[in-house]
């Protein structure tokens, strides 16, 4: 089968586009490849954040890979923690960053927010971008333990429980992630 190199150490990415992407291609995080390295994400969006990441990566190794970057956009907080949305308690807890957006939505005259998920594909010395999004809102409180980051506040729009709620193959029907990832397949269809 063959294999695509994902620039992440992160598990939960990994399995997700694995399962978006299903059994015709085999992707390989960074440290199955060896590969030890933990890449900056300096810019302001999320676009520059995924290219530093595979462009590092492709330089590196000399083979075609991916990287992804993902941030929660609340409208009323005017599009915040965006592509801060890892650091946005000052920390990498998810627990703290989930605790600061529900108290700065306490009044907020509306709680809607989408995720939005850029991947860049550097294939044969070119890059490629990929886009999903998934809209939604954001809940009173935390709710289920399935996930990681903000999952457990937000309810995607047509669902009524969070993604923590969710098995991964009921996120997937919903998220940025996997819209982005069947765009990069229909991609790769192309070209493989
Ligand atoms: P990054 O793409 O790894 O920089 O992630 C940015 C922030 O958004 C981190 O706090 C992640 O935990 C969070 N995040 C990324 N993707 C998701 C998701 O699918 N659900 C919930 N939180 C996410």
């Amino acid at each position: 089968m063959n294999t695509l190199l994902f620039a992440t150490n992160n598990q939960h990415k990994i399995q997700e586009i694995q399962s978006a992407i299903g059994d015709r291609l085999k992707v390989t995080g960074l440290k199955e490849a060896g590969i030890n390295i933990d890449i900056p994400e300096p810019h302001n969006t999320l676009e520059e954040n995924a290219k530093e990441k595979s462009s590092v990566i492709y330089a590196l190794t000399g083979k075609n890979c991916f990287s992804e970057d993902t941030g929660l956009e609340v409208y009323a907080l005017n599009g915040e923690p965006g592509v801060r949305s890892a650091r946005y308690a000052g920390g990498r807890s998810d627990s703290d960053n989930i605790e600061k957006l529900l108290k700065n939505l306490k009044n907020a005259p509306s709680r809607k927010a989408r995720f939005r998920t850029v991947i860049s594909l550097f294939w044969n010395n070119k890059e490629y971008l990929f886009e999903g999004i998934c809209e939604g809102t954001i809940a009173e409180g935390t709710k289920g333990t399935k996930g990681f980051g903000y999952d457990p506040v937000f309810i995607p729009e047509g669902a009524e429980k969070t993604f923590a709620e969710m098995e991964m193959n009921e996120k997937n029907s919903y998220s940025h992630r996997k819209k982005a990832a069947s765009q990069m397949v229909v991609f790769l269809q192309t070209v493989i």
